[in-house]
């Protein structure tokens, strides 16, 4: 009776499968083990958001293997050590994962397939399963990764995809020990409105969105109050979605808006394959602009807790706390602000998030900040976002504002953006912070720093 493992690591889910498909494929019983890493938690990475939203994620895989005659296997401890164990108890030869573009997986691919070899097993790592184009498989001519979008987008385009998977009709398990799954509910200091993770769902919400939303994602993505975009994200982040199928079944949808979304879906391979190339991107400048960014407790707390005094980015912060989850527009607009106009260093900022977005993922949250920081993959490096040029393009009649912020719910359209305008009695009524910084100082303070030859270590 032959025997495989797979690991299950940011590739939670039965359809398009490629791990667990070619492990069915290839043995007659398969272990299907997700092992609660302590190498995440020590590194940092396990936050009560995304750790809540796991659960749910293996709650609802457990349930797919079950209706297939199998379960999920749970372990906890150093992944390579637990996979080992199960490989001896099981008398496994193989064991299947999903290539990682980090180097947190890069590491753990290395160590498992040493600590196999020796163990008399094998380890494949699986292409094309976290990401749609895998990051290395389109480089520029001589280059290892494109640094430039627009021309990997390109490329992404004309790039042939592999065919997707069908879910196992059936997973024989053997007889071998696992601990219980863990509770949505035991993980405290979650936000509020966290969404609920799992296959399931996310199919749930891919069905209704490429049937509905979608059509009007080329308008209506950048609209802060319309909450028009698909909130896949962080369904896509823990695998719960295979990014192949989606970027596929999204392509037969006609239209702008189709082709809106799949260039979104690009923009995450095309941050996948730069932090592949490049590793050390996750917390190093990808390209240096000399910073010395400054260091303010004060206003670096007001912009965490959503009280700068500019209420479009007060609300977007308010909106993290609560749902774990901010729209693409409050993100930009957000980080810009603390790096470009507060001018406090981005991994302050990409920290915080990581805290709490239950999407937080090391290639799209650290490279975006990046983009927004001006040290990264953006063509133009200096550009600011003005929060108040952004919140009447992009919450024109202050419904967002107020959705977020309940001391300026009284305020009536778009002057819900200016508070500091009321005066007298108005004013001294309201109970919401007066700017943390004027915007012109700001933008002077960043100006003076990026000018060549100034602020440079
Ligand atoms: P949609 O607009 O419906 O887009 C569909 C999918 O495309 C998203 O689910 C996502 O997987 C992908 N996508 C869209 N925009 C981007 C982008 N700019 N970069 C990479 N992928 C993108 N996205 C994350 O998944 N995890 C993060 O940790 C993360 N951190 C961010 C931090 C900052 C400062 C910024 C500016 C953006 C960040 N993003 C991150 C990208 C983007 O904001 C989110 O993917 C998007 O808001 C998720 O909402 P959605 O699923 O409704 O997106």
């Amino acid at each position: 009776m032959s025997v495989a493992v797979v690991l299950f690591t940011s590739d939670l889910r039965v359809h398009d499968q490629p791990v667990l498909r070619a492990a069915v494929d290839g043995a007659d019983e398969v272990v299907p083990l997700f092992v609660r890493d302590t190498g995440i938690a020590a590194a940092g990475f396990d936050a009560p958001n995304r750790r809540a939203f796991l659960a749910d994620c293996l709650a609802s895989l457990d349930a797919s293997l079950r209706e297939r005659g199998g379960r999920l296997v749970i372990r906890s401890g150093d992944v390579v050590d637990e996979v080992c164990r199960v490989v001896r108890e099981s008398g496994a030869r193989e064991v299947h994962v999903a290539a990682g573009a980090s180097r947190y997986a890069g590491r753990r691919e290395d160590r498992l397939r040493t600590e196999l070899e020796s163990a008399g097993a094998s380890l494949t790592a699986h292409d094309a399963v976290v990401t749609a184009v895998p990051p290395g498989r389109i480089t520029p001519l001589g280059k290892d990764h494109f640094s430039v979008f627009t021309p990997y987008f390109r490329r992404w385009e004309e790039t042939g995809r592999r065919a997707t998977a069908a879910a196992p009709r059936a997973v024989r398990v053997p007889r071998i020990d696992g601990e219980p799954l863990p509770e949505r509910a035991a993980v405290g200091g979650v936000s509020p409105g966290l969404a609920r993770g799992g296959e399931k769902v996310a199919r749930e919400r891919l069905t209704s969105w490429l049937a509905g939303g979608i059509g009007s994602y080329a308008d209506r993505h950048d609209d802060l109050a319309g909450d028009a975009t698909s909130r896949l994200s962080p369904y896509l982040h823990f695998g719960c979605l295979s990014p192949v199928e989606l970027v596929r079944r999204a392509e037969r949808v006609p239209g702008p808006g189709a082709e809106a979304f799949v260039r979104q879906l690009a923009w995450r391979d095309f941050h996948h394959q730069v932090l592949a190339a490049r590793p050390e991107s996750s917390w190093s400048d990808y390209r240096t602009r000399g910073d010395r960014w400054r260091t303010d407790e004060e206003e670096t707390a007001a912009w965490r807790e959503g009280r700068t005094g500019y209420p479009v980015v007060d609300a977007a912060m308010r909106q993290l706390l609560h749902e774990g989850w901010m729209h693409n527009r409050g993100r930009l607009l957000a980080a810009s602000f603390l790096t470009k106009t507060l001018y406090v260093d981005w991994r302050t900022g990409a920290r915080h998030f990581l805290e709490l977005l239950a999407d937080g993922d090391i290639a799209d949250n650290q490279l975006n900040w990046q983009w927004v920081a001006g040290t990264g993959t953006d063509t133009r490096p200096n550009r600011v976002l003005n929060p108040l040029v952004q919140a009447r393009r992009f919450d024109p009649r202050g419904a967002y504002v107020r959705r977020w912020i309940p001391e300026l719910a009284g305020l009536a359209g778009s002057s819900v953006h200016e508070p500091w305008r009321l005066t007298g009695a108005d004013r001294a009524r309201l109970d919401y912070p007066a700017p943390v910084v004027d915007l012109a100082e700001g933008r002077d303070r960043f100006a003076r720093a990026r000018e060549p030859g100034s602020a440079r270590g």
